[in-house]
């Protein structure tokens, strides 16, 4: 198939797009490059363009069979502190996208989702059932969108699904592209570049937490399992599947303090850190079931915690080397 990737030059839709290639799709990315780097996109087809921009999108959409909507705005800390640039990109700008698809012949759609959908969950692991009280402004505009995208499949025959991703890591396995953000706020990027002594020690937020120990729980995966997810989705509706909303995780929960302790257990390399106090907004237990995405698409996550440190340390000591 062909496909239109909008936010293809940024992490996971940088992943994303070699995982189609892999399986025999075709792909133009479309991009603004606010915060994608056009590097991760070397190789593929390349457009640069704005998603509210229905003239520029109108003759890409007319050569293609799928859209995959990657390019939004994805730092849950910003979104609490300027709301209205999500609620500008991730929502007023996508109904500018999703209009022009509806223009279009595609009905084909995969949307990069997110499990800040569900908020602070009652009970892991989360199911796609489980109850979606957002509480950030970038969690709320994901919710909104999915929803559009339901009501779009009633009126308008669009056949979606919606990706919940829990937290991606990782980088690909050519050592050629991995996790960029400027400015960076993960917790393994940031955890691997004070390794290498290009970021301050890692604080961790918070040892107080109702974990085994106190640090907060989430359910790392593999940015090139993720890129895979995207394909089946796409093939899933190709074949007919329904519309839906699926979890992508490993279904297993990875404290901070174990993600400093395998690194160490790995490499043989401690991890300068302290404790801070907790973020705000950070729920103490995110993890998925992922039982849906292996029922549906026939997925699972084939990469470990370990696979994520390794691969994401290869990228950072060769990243790190060139920018310095
Ligand atoms: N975290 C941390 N120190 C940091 C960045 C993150 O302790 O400098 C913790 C954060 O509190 C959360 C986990 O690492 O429990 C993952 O955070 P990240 O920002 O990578 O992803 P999120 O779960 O917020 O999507």
């Amino acid at each position: 198939m062909r496909v239109l990737v909008t936010g293809g030059s940024g992490y996971v839709g940088s992943h994303t797009v070699r995982e189609l290639a892999a399986a025999g799709h075709e792909v133009v990315i479309y991009d603004n490059l606010s915060t994608g780097d056009r590097r991760l996109s070397e190789g593929f087809e390349f457009i640069e363009g704005e998603i509210a921009d229905g003239a520029r999108l109108a003759p890409v959409l007319d050569r293609v069979d799928a859209v995959m909507h990657f390019a939004a705005s994805a730092y849950v800390g910003e979104s609490m502190t300027d709301p209205r640039k999500y609620f500008r990109n991730n929502v007023e700008s996508a109904l500018k996208l999703i209009d022009a698809v509806l223009a279009s012949p595609v009905r084909t759609f995969v949307f990069s989702s997110t499990c800040a959908v569900y908020g602070i969950p009652q009970a892991c692991p989360i199911d796609e059932e489980s109850r979606k009280e957002p509480i950030n402004p970038y969690g709320a505009t994901k919710l909104f969108f999915e929803h559009v995208l339901e009501a779009y499949r009633v009126t308008h025959g669009l056949r979606y699904v919606a990706l919940r991703y829990f937290n991606a890591a990782g980088a690909h396995a050519s050592g050629l592209i991995g996790e960029i953000h400027d400015p960076e706020t993960h917790l393994i990027p940031l955890a691997l570049k004070a390794a290498l002594g290009s970021a301050p020690p890692l604080t961790i937020f918070g040892s107080d937490f109702d974990t085994p120990d106190g640090t907060c729980i989430r359910d790392y995966t593999h940015v090139s399992d993720l890129g895979s997810a995207h394909v089946l989705a796409l093939e899933h509706l190709a074949e007919g599947g329904a519309s839906m909303s699926v979890n992508l995780g490993t279904g297993r929960g990875t404290s901070v303090r174990e993600i400093v302790d395998v690194f160490h257990a790995l490499t043989g390399i401690r991890i300068p850190h302290q404790y801070g106090p907790r973020r705000e907004g950070d729920p103490p237990c995110l993890y998925a079931n992922p039982a849906r995405a292996n029922e549906v698409l026939g997925w699972v996550a084939r990469r470990n915690l370990e696979d994520i440190l390794t691969s994401a340390w290869g990228w950072h000591q060769k990243f790190e080397s060139k920018t310095a």
